[in-house]
């Protein structure tokens, strides 16, 4: 099989798997228990957590778990919303976000908040000067994706904290899930982070929301004494711990993977695709790990169901493959409806090797010369 959606997820790092396993066997304990393996236990996640802030050079936020980005998500915008509507209801966001944010818009939309989506320009980047017109006194929070799952792109962080500065009534969440681990950020500015585990090759059901001190929430989940007063439930010590891990392996060597990345991304774009002559690459200016590309002489739908039948796994927009696939964020930077019905998604990650590449396009071609 040849598995080139690294950004839907990641095969799990056995280090990780490993630690996981020993951990469960050896610190199996409620993390909350008094008793001598109770606190062993809590031992163990509060060196993670420093890890974890070590790792990411933070130190002035709470890392508050949860079961991945999606509830991160949740926690961050309905948690803030709701527990500082006494400031305002107003909210600013983007039109490329992930639908856990998107959903979590329209349900608050639903509570009486009023939610304004900034545009995006061909570079898919935000109107800076139309983010700065929107915010209003009763704006409490702008929530913006560092980088975009589908088309990768990525926002300039320090144009846009910039401008939140001259308004501190205003809070900033961006989703980071595709950033943590696989980019250096810079997280001085912003005031809630949400990632999680299973894009950087860590386990699935872990995910964190940073929340800077000082800022208040209402929990999501309510329940029972966890590591954080804004998320009930027993702690999951082993996948906390392997989270911890995760985190660390992913910045190991970071540089050197990232410029491995980069000539994969380099060969595919500049060397194969222009192979073929259906194939248009969606956006230039993004991360080297996603390269979205319509080949316009078959639906992406059809495309990956082809693909699927020679084992190599590519997606949409949507991980569905309806012949009636769609992506909206391609449609606003191409303004092409044939291009965005027929946009795929290559994720590729240091694990990719050169010759999968070669495969791929080779495979692409005969589908498209058996569908002509
Ligand atoms: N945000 C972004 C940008 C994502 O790419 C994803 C995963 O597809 C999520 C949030 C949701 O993450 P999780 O699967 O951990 O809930």
């Amino acid at each position: 099989m040849m598995y080139l959606d690294y950004s839907a997820t990641t095969p799990v790092n056995n280090e990780v798997l490993e630690a996981f396993t020993k951990f469960n066997q050896d610190y199996f304990a409620n993390p909350n228990s008094t008793h001598e393996l109770g606190l062993l236990t809590k031992l163990q996640i509060d060196k993670a957590t420093l890890d974890i802030k070590k790792t990411l050079g933070i130190d002035a936020f709470e890392v508050i778990y949860t079961s991945g980005a999606t509830e991160s998500n949740n926690l961050a915008l309905k948690g803030y919303a709701l527990g500082n509507q006494h400031l305002g209801k107003h909210i600013i966001s983007t039109p490329y976000e992930h639908s856990s944010v998107t959903t979590c818009l329209n349900y608050l939309e639903k509570c009486g908040f009023e939610v304004d989506i900034l545009d995006i320009n061909e570079s898919g980047l935000i109107d800076l000067t139309e983010l700065e017109k929107l915010i209003r006194s009763d704006t409490i929070l702008v929530s913006i994706a560092l980088i975009n799952s589908e088309v990768g792109i990525k926002q300039n962080l320090e144009k846009i904290t910039n401008i939140l500065k001259k308004h501190p009534h205003v809070r900033f969440h961006s989703d980071m899930t595709q950033a943590i681990g696989k980019q250096k950020v810079d997280l001085s500015n912003v005031d809630l982070v949400s990632f999680t585990a299973h894009k950087i090759y860590g386990l699935k059901g872990i995910g964190v929301l940073l929340r800077r001190k000082n800022l208040n929430l209402t929990p999501v989940v309510h329940g029972g004494k966890s590591t954080s007063i804004f998320r009930g439930g027993t702690p999951p010590a082993p996948l906390i711990y392997s989270l911890a891990i995760a985190l660390k392996l992913a910045y190991e060597d970071f540089d050197k993977k990232l410029k491995y990345i980069q000539t994969l991304y380099d060969y595919l774009c500049n060397d194969l695709l222009p192979q073929i002559e259906c194939a248009h690459i969606n956006y230039k200016y993004g991360v080297p790990q996603i390269v979205n590309v319509s080949f316009t002489e078959i639906y992406a739908g059809k495309l990956l169901k082809e693909l699927s039948k020679r084992h190599i796994i590519i997606s949409t927009q949507t991980a569905c493959s309806s012949e009636a696939s769609y992506s909206a964020t391609v449609k606003r930077i191409t303004f092409s409806d044939k291009l965005a019905k027929t946009s795929v998604r290559i994720s590729i990650s240091h694990l990719t090797q050169k010759k999968e590449l070669d495969e791929l396009i080779i495979a692409i071609k005969e589908i498209l010369h058996e569908n002509s």
